[in-house]
């Protein structure tokens, strides 16, 4: 890996877990203002499962669209761990700078990003018609 393209990589690095304390920062404020209702709740003073039900309230207090851009993150800083970054998973063609620019945490190319979000609504608008069918 050349030494421009590590610079490069460190600057998305620095600009994702920046959103990403960003977003827990948020999310403490969100969680401790329950705490009381959490403890009495739930009385276990293990240390992993606390940590995973903090984490499970923790994305359940966020709205769509930070709790999707935490696990982008997330998934992000893991692919840069791993040396994919910059790569769409679904096509393999290198990402634009500019792209990543704006939106580091993305994973696809635009056009992989509009095919998949097509996909999706093509499949909940079949999931809302069988729903609709469940209820007969
Ligand atoms: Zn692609």
């Amino acid at each position: 890996m050349s030494t421009g393209k590590k610079v490069q990589l460190q600057k998305y690095r620095q600009h994702l877990q920046k959103v990403r304390e960003e977003i827990i920062a948020k999310m403490q404020r969100a969680t401790s203002n329950g705490r009381e209702v959490r403890i009495s709740a739930e009385p276990s003073d293990s240390g992993d499962l606390a940590l995973s039900s903090y984490m499970k309230e923790f994305l359940y207090k966020l709205n769509e669209v930070e709790r999707c851009r935490f696990l982008e993150i997330e998934t992000a800083l893991e692919r840069i761990r791993e040396g994919s970054y910059g790569q769409c998973v679904d096509c393999g063609s290198p990402l634009p700078i500019k792209r990543l620019e704006v939106l580091p945490w993305a994973s696809r190319c635009t056009a992989c990003q509009e095919k998949l979000e097509q996909l999706q609504q093509e499949e909940e608008a079949e999931r809302g018609d069988q729903e609709e069918a469940a209820n007969f």
